[in-house]
């Protein structure tokens, strides 16, 4: 991570402080970032791993990145493949190697061995319903399973008769034996082990049984020897198991878990289980389709690993929940483009203009800085010419009040050139304006007209050298504020038909014949938009996503 971010102090990082001064932690701090990869990264992981990676760099330790993966029939070589980049893309380096919980497999078998030697671990038979019905509730005690008390040889026989495909999925299971009339239910004998006939992405068709995640876990952090193992709230009922794995084996060290809250963001979701659902139904192209609240879908519109980090930062890290507003995410890449984002024009909707008292076969190269309050950035040129393209939405045959822009005999400037008055408004066989002829005022190159007032100024480019792009405006995805929330309607009902609207047709000035790739531009009085690679190479022209409008407009109109 750039040494620039600059990271606020979280209560993680005091408590290591605090812990650091007491002398109760000594060495090196490690951390990790644990994804499942079951799906792309989203919003959510980002908080996470500037978590992780952040303390491990203010502490001058180390991160690991371990995948998770315990669940092979979920998993896949894309979505791994896909984090990696990710993560890299943020501006985060893993210590070592990538990490498999299922490098750990063999260890963790021998750890199960060791428990049920010690008489803290046995072969369960009972059903799935029924060990639902022994577990009890959370008012009632559970009961011991009939075969909690098996003795250990026999334990150990069976559990090597599972490991050996002696037996089918689901007809036993490997259970920890720690207490049923535990408030705590996550306590009350958990499985350790199940038996799944599948193939791994990693280790093959080499085991038809798999730890459970409560097991792997603490297993893979100690054998990683990771000081503090950061995850979600929803973990906080599980910890006392973390605890009583690591100090019934003979672990290498013994990590602490610590909690925080999970992001959670209006507008959108984040839950990889629903995110595949718009996938695999179609709602939306793929995992990067730039609407998405991934980071592979983040970066496509535009978003930047800085601005991204940045709202890591802003949000912070605590320990009571809440969701965050989406205008904030906005509002960092806004921020950071808005330094550094070359400024370009395009014209969304093109309406022909002719410059009444301009020849026809004369053109002037204007020169325009490529960012105004940054001349470090350079310059570029535009061609002024006889007929130019304006938006359509910058004229108004009858303005309304204050009205800033083009309308009859009322005068703008365009943007680094003339100032121009409107003369005459033209119009097809159907009554639509196609065309305004307008007259300029050659006294006008950077200095105010005389006599008279410009009501505003506008974009615009030269019919003579702009290019043709296309532009995918992109909104949020939903229009609900908590598309989750309500159990009793569907997620996908709130999805925002204008999320995506595409504007074929566009006109952009010479310059974006063949866009930068770095970072978005900013078309002035439009918004922030980046070059879409692969569509582009498709459509053979250039295609722009909108990352971010110019201003907040959400819900306000447009
Ligand atoms: P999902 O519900 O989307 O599947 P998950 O927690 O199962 O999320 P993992 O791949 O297991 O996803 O997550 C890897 C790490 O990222 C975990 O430590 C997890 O706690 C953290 N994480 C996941 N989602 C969020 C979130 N919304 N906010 C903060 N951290 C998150
Ligand atoms: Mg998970």
């Amino acid at each position: 991570m750039s040494a620039e971010s600059k990271k606020a102090h979280n209560f993680i990082q005091s408590l290591i402080e605090d812990a650091v001064a007491k002398g109760e932690h000594t060495g090196k701090v490690v951390t990790r970032f644990p994804p499942e990869p079951n799906g792309y990264l989203h919003i959510g992981h980002a908080k996470s791993i500037c978590l992780n990676f952040g303390i491990a760099e203010t502490f001058g330790g180390e991160c690991t990145l371990r995948f998770d993966d315990t669940n092979p029939e979920k998993e896949s070589q894309e979505y791994i493949d896909s984090i990696k980049q990710d993560v890299h893309w943020l501006g985060c380096e893993w210590s070592g190697e990538v990490r498999y919980a299922s490098d750990y497999f063999d260890a963790i078998y021998d750890f199960a061995v060791e428990l049920i030697e010690k008489g803290k671990a046995y072969v369960c038979a009972l059903t799935a319903d029924q060990m639902a019905e022994y577990r009890g509730t959370l008012k009632e005690p559970g009961q011991n399973s009939p075969y909690r008390d098996r003795p250990v040889e026999e334990n150990l026989q069976l559990f090597r008769d599972m490991r050996a495909g002696k037996y089918q999925n689901g007809e036993l299971v490997l259970r920890a034996k720690i207490d049923m009339a535990s408030p705590n239910i996550n306590l009350r004998d958990p499985i350790l082990y199940r038996i799944r006939y599948a193939d791994h992405h990693q280790t093959g068709d080499k085991w038809c049984i798999y730890p459970m995640y409560d097991f792997t876990h603490p297993i893979s952090d100690a054998m990683e020897g990771i000081t503090h193992s950061l995850c979600t709230l929803e973990f906080e009922d599980h910890r006392p198991l973390y605890d009583w794995v690591l100090e019934n084996i003979s672990a290498p060290c013994q990590p602490r878990q610590i909690e925080f809250a999970r992001l959670n963001l209006n507008y959108t979701i984040t839950s990889k289980r629903k995110l595949k659902r718009l996938v695999d139904e179609g709602f939306v192209d793929s995992w990067n389709d730039p609407r998405m609240p991934t980071i592979s879908g983040m970066r496509r519109r535009g978003y930047t690993p800085e601005s991204i980090r940045t709202f890591c930062d802003m949000i912070g890290v605590n320990k009571a929940g809440g969701t965050v507003d989406m205008g904030m995410l906005e509002h960092a890449i806004r921020e950071d483009l808005n330094t550094r984002a070359p400024r370009a024009m395009c014209v969304m909707r093109p309406l022909k203009v002719t410059l009444t008292n301009y020849p026809e076969d004369k053109t002037e190269t204007l020169v325009l800085p490529l960012h105004p309050q940054n001349p470090d950035m350079g310059e570029r040129e535009v061609t002024w010419s006889q007929t130019l393209f304006i938006d359509r939405e910058d004229f108004a045959e009858e303005p309304p009040r204050k009205w800033k822009r083009l309308a009859p005999d009322q005068a703008v400037r365009l943007r680094g050139g003339y100032v121009m008055t409107c003369r005459e408004v033209i119009r097809n066989d159907n009554g639509e304006i196609v065309e305004l002829k307008c007259e300029f005022d050659q006294n006008t190159l950077g200095v105010n007209p005389e006599g008279y007032k410009p009501n505003g100024v506008i974009h615009w480019v030269s019919a003579a050298d702009s290019v043709e792009v296309d532009i995918n405006q992109y909104d949020r995805l939903f229009v609900e504020e908590s598309p989750d929330s309500d159990k009793d309607t569907d997620f996908v009902e709130s999805i925002n038909p204008e999320s995506l609207v595409v504007l074929k047709g566009a006109r952009a000035e010479k310059n974006l014949a063949s866009p930068g790739t770095d970072l978005p531009y900013q078309f002035e009085r439009e918004g922030y938009f980046f070059c879409d690679q692969e569509l582009t190479a498709a459509a053979g022209r250039p295609v722009f996503n909108r990352t971010v409008t110019l201003r907040d407009s959400w819900g306000k109109g447009k």
